[in-house]
């Protein structure tokens, strides 16, 4: 049986454009998957490749503009986040793309190394182009392409074995500027300063909303914390909602 859709749930795609700078979420769904691409001008960037990114990006790309992705940027190293990496490369590899691609992620996510060790290992001899990994930290700002990149720590945990401890996970968030405008990513987090800061006056915040009630254990915010955030930038939508 389907299942009814719920108005706090968002529908995907979220498509948000201001001229030639915009973002589209294809899913952010907690536990199964998140896939989001940013565009400036004649530059696309992949944000969380969670499961079902490379279906969502050959559909809105084609092979050509596909090829020519050169960034990746992971906001921490959870499944639903970059389950969609290891197929995305071997595409790129089966379709032939010679130029680079760089993946960014923050400093201590061994899942994106882990991913990358393996992937080098196994095509080792069979890789038409070349993987660069960077490792990123909140504070460090740069540019890519035309793009500004703000990278801000954000608060996300997970649990430990005994499903009751939980630990720090390395988590980021992003603002990125193209244009005089701000769209603000948290990624996945709790309630936390630095994500109050990096959203307010931003022309899009995307927030999520991971947990529907009020459970205060700072892996996630819940819909009233994301709402109160959203208001402080000039639009905003709520993803990474339970279905
Ligand atoms: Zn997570």
């Amino acid at each position: 049986m389907k299942k009814k859709q719920d108005k706090s749930t968002p529908k995907y795609p979220i498509v948000w454009k201001k001229k030639d700078f915009s973002i589209k979420i294809f899913c952010s769904i907690p536990n199964i998957a998140t896939g989001i691409l940013l565009t400036a001008a004649e530059n696309h960037f992949v944000i969380d490749p969670g499961d079902g990114i490379l279906r969502d990006l050959s559909k809105e790309l084609g092979v050509e503009s596909l090829k020519k992705i050169s960034h990746i940027f992971v906001t921490h190293g959870h499944h639903d986040h970059l389950g969609g990496v290891w197929s995305l490369l071997t595409y790129l590899r089966v379709m032939n793309k010679t130029s680079r691609l760089k993946i960014y992620y923050p400093v201590g996510c061994i899942e994106i190394e882990s991913i990358y060790q393996a992937f080098t290992k196994v095509y080792a001899n069979d890789l038409p182009y070349k993987i660069e990994l960077k490792k990123i930290s909140s504070g460090k700002n740069f540019s890519v392409k035309n793009v500004k990149v703000k990278p801000f720590a954000v608060l996300h945990k997970e649990f430990l074995p005994n499903k009751k401890n939980k630990r720090i996970v390395p988590a980021l968030g992003f603002n990125f500027t193209y244009g005089g405008k701000t769209i603000c990513y948290g990624g996945d987090t709790g309630y936390c300063d630095s994500l109050v800061k990096a959203a307010n006056g931003a022309d899009l915040a995307v927030l999520e909303a991971g947990h529907k009630d009020a459970v205060d254990d700072d892996m996630h915010m819940t819909i009233e914390e994301a709402h109160f955030i959203g208001k402080s930038a000039n639009k905003y939508v709520l993803v990474h909602i339970p279905e």
